[in-house]
This record gives structure tokens, sequence and C-alpha cells, in this order.
């Protein structure tokens, strides 16, 4: 008989996109998928979890896990008189072999002990992300970035095409949640025939692209010099929007309402991360893609731009975030010249025209759409972020009673808004449990693999820090 796993609350998670409902139901885990899902019913075998959130684990759909080793990086080479961008080009040049491996383990980690099941990750190195993924036992949808016009990985775009069909094959990784992923890294440093040749790989594969787009001004610059159109309006001169497989472009954050309508037309989703984003340049515009109807999933970036790979402290900025605008809103000008109780008037009437005007639609569900149906259903291979037969058996179970969620009388809103990761109760990935079950943080922070992984990643970061000559 195979083995599965069996797990009951009274509240357990259904549904998907803005249709979510917490009911009690008996989920049935198989190795890989969930194998069943009965509403309504406890079944004796069952390990009762009642009072128990059950959800799916978090799908983070941008993430580049390896560069958790660059955190902070930017302060320590602001000292030496670096540039940020020139220092990143440095260390990742600089890498030896076994380093991503290292570092990408780090970073899985973290991500892992936030609830993420998945990540979308986008990084040079081959399989050695793959192997960083398998020791920790995170799932991923992996992306082999391919360039060849400019960066660390130019004249690598073949080697990486020859990886992504060796991880097509591996039957392994697949049942661990790791499939392979088409990664052009961006408009400007791919050239039009590699980008038509990976829109023919898609094609021919059946597997989904996941790019940078309109992701800095320098790169809009260049689509316009180039091609005479912007970055979007290129990828879909040249066919790459039409392939029949889905693709994932992200940042996005000089996209015109022409290109949105290009987007939503091809049904092509766009990444936001909220947080990396304001650090680098300026969050994208969330409001015009969801008025454009254009699919849009959440990510972290990376360590070295955003310094967490906790998607779950992410979900509060897409509804938040708008609360910002009226800070920014020539009415603040006014109240700020010393316009008195007329200023004071408009701006408070700025703020109620700003939210009646999107803010008040962002519900919770549809929030965690981001990092679970939407990014979910990106890959043909492996569905995942709901909690359904033939999804990944890959579950959640938060602590209602933790002080960080209680009393938590809605817990969705609990889950988008508190700090939940420290109310993990326990996780499944592929039906097994990680870690031990109510001790979730500490069994695996006292586990052996995590502290030699820790030494490892500590090693050979002070060594390439030292080639670098930051050390
Ligand atoms: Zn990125």
């Amino acid at each position: 008989m195979r083995e599965v796993t069996r797990l009951y609350s009274d509240r357990v998670v259904l549904g998907e996109g803005e249709a979510l409902r917490v009911v009690a139901a008996t989920l049935t885990l198989g190795p890989e998928q969930i194998e069943a899902v009965e509403e309504g019913l406890r079944r004796e075998d069952a390990l009762d979890l009642s009072g128990k959130l059950l959800t799916p684990a978090f799908v983070n759909a941008h993430t580049h896990v390896a560069m958790s080793a660059f955190r902070g990086i930017g302060g320590l080479a602001s000292k030496r008189g670096n540039v940020v961008e020139e220092l990143y080009f440095r260390l990742e040049s600089a890498l030896q072999s076994g380093d991503i491996r290292a570092f990408a383990r780090m970073g899985a980690w973290e991500a892992l002990l936030c609830g993420t099941g998945t990540v979308w990750d986008h990084y040079y190195g081959g399989y050695e992300l793959v192997r960083a993924l398998q020791d920790v036992g995170l799932g991923g949808a992996v992306a082999f970035t391919m360039q060849d016009l400019d960066g660390p990985g130019k004249r690598g775009a073949e080697a990486a095409a020859a990886v992504v069909q060796a991880l097509d094959g591996d039957h392994e990784a697949a049942a661990q949640g790791i499939v392979p992923v088409l990664g052009p890294h961006a408009t400007d440093t791919v050239s039009e025939q590699l980008w038509r040749d990976i829109a023919d790989m898609a094609e021919g594969w059946d597997l989904p692209i996941h790019a940078h787009c309109a992701q800095s001004v320098d790169e809009v610059q260049r689509a316009w010099d180039r091609h005479g159109c912007s970055p979007v309006q290129w990828l879909e001169r040249i066919g790459v929007l039409g392939v029949g497989s889905r693709v994932l472009l992200v940042h996005g954050l000089y996209v015109d309402d022409a290109d949105l309508a290009v987007l939503a037309a091809r049904n092509v989703a766009l990444g936001f991360c909220p947080a990396s984003q304001a650090w680098y340049d300026f969050p994208a515009h969330l409001r015009s893609w969801r008025a454009a109807g254009v699919p849009w999933v959440l990510g972290t970036d990376a360590g070295a731009c955003n310094d967490t790979m906790n998607i779950q402290a992410e979900l509060r900025l897409p509804g938040l975030g708008d609360g910002f605008g009226p800070t920014w809103a020539p009415t603040h000008d006014a109240v700020r010249a010393g316009g008195g109780r007329a200023a004071a008037v408009a701006q408070h009437q700025a703020r109620q025209d700003w939210f009646s005007g999107g803010q008040d639609t962002l519900g919770p569900a549809q929030v965690l759409a981001s990092v679970w149906a939407t990014p979910g259903a990106l890959h043909s291979r492996m569905r995942c972020g709901v909690l359904q037969p033939g999804a990944r058996a890959d579950v959640v179970a938060w602590d209602l009673s933790h002080p960080s969620l209680w009393p938590a009388l809605d817990p969705l809103h609990a889950l988008v808004h508190g700090d939940a990761a420290p109310a993990i109760h326990a996780m499944w990935r592929g039906g097994r449990a990680v870690g031990q079950i109510g001790d979730f943080h500490g069994s695996l922070l006292r586990s052996e693999a995590f502290r030699a992984h820790r030494v490892e990643a500590a090693e050979r970061l002070e060594r390439l820090l030292g080639r670098v000559g930051l050390r």
C-alpha cells in the first residue's frame, strides 16, 4: 500500500482566486500531489489540526536565492567607493564552482522557513541551483539565466539551454517539484536572434518564459534607440508574447497603457516586487495593471535588493502601498506650504478619492492569489498554490493562537497583514512533514543539514570577498 498523509482541520483554505473559503476538510497527501480533498469530512486516521489554518505553501514568483549572500553588501561597497552594480558584476564574475550551490541554500532555507514551497528563481550556475534546492527541500521553477549581449552569463546561452533540457528529463527533480523554465535575462541583454530561439524552445518544449522587462530606464532607452518602440512592443513584434506557453515578465516599471493592453490580450503575467522596486527605482503601478486585467504575481526579488526572502512580508504592500499615494500628492504640498484649514480638507479629500479609486477592492483573497493560484498555474508541468487533487502536496499549518495572528477573526486578513512566519506550526512538502510538527523553525535551525550549509556558505563568502578585495 502506498503511503499517504491525512490532515484534518476545521479551517482549511479551499477554492482559488477571489473565491477562497475557510472550511472543515480532510486532505489526503500523496508523495507528490494532493490525492483527495473531502470537504466537511473528518477522517478517523487524519492528523487532527483543528484550530490551525491549513493553506497551500506560498509561491515566490521572482527571486534569485543565491544572492542572499550579498545582503547588505551595498553599504560595504560604498565604504570602499564602489558602485553597487559594478560590484555585483565583479562578484558574479568571481564566483567559483560550488559557490552558487552554497549561497543558494541559505536563501532557500530562509524561503522555506517563511512557508514558501516553490520559488521562481532566475540565475546562473546551471545545476548548482537545482542541487541547492534539493539539499534544502524547496521546490522551484528554475530559469537558467540566458544572455548574449551583456552580463556575467554572456556566452553561456547554449549551456543554459542544455541544462533546461537536462532538467526537463530529470524525473527525480520533477517529483520534488523542481521544473525548468526558459530564462532570457532582459530585453537589452538578449539579442533578437536569441529571443526568437528561446520562443521556439518555449513552444517546442511547452515551457514558460521568465524574464525581466521594462525594469530600468536604461533598458527602456535602449529599446527605443535600437527598435523604435517600448520593450513590451518589441517582444510582441518579434513573436515572443504569442508563444503557446505562459510568459512572466518582471518589474514592468515603465509599461504604458498600450503595453498593458498587449499583455492582457496575450495573458502575459507581470511580476510585482514592491520592496525591491522601492529600493532600486520605484514600486510598479499595480493599479493600472489590475485595471487592464493583466494577471500579476508577487515576488521578493533577491536578498541583495530586498533583504528578505519572506514573501509573506510582501503581502501587505500591494494594498498598503496605495496608502502612500496621498503623501506625495500636490495637495500635500499645499498643506506644508501653510495652506491651513482649507489645504487640510483638500488633502483629506484627495485621500478619499485615492482610496475609492482602487484600494478598497484589493481584499486578502486577491492579494493571496498573487502568491497562490496565479503563479501556481504558470507552469504546465506543475500545479501548485491551491489545495485540490492533482496540485502539489505542499501545505502549511498556521497557529492562529500565536500572538502574531491572534485572534485571527478574519484569518485571511491576518495572514496578509500580520507577521505570520513565526506562527508556522508545521509544513508538508510533497506530502512529507518538513522538520517537526509543532517545532517547525527550531527543528530546521537545529538540523545538521542547516548547520553544515551555514558553515560552508560563510567560508565561501569570506573567500569570495577576499578575491574581489572587500576583505
Ligand atoms: Zn530580479
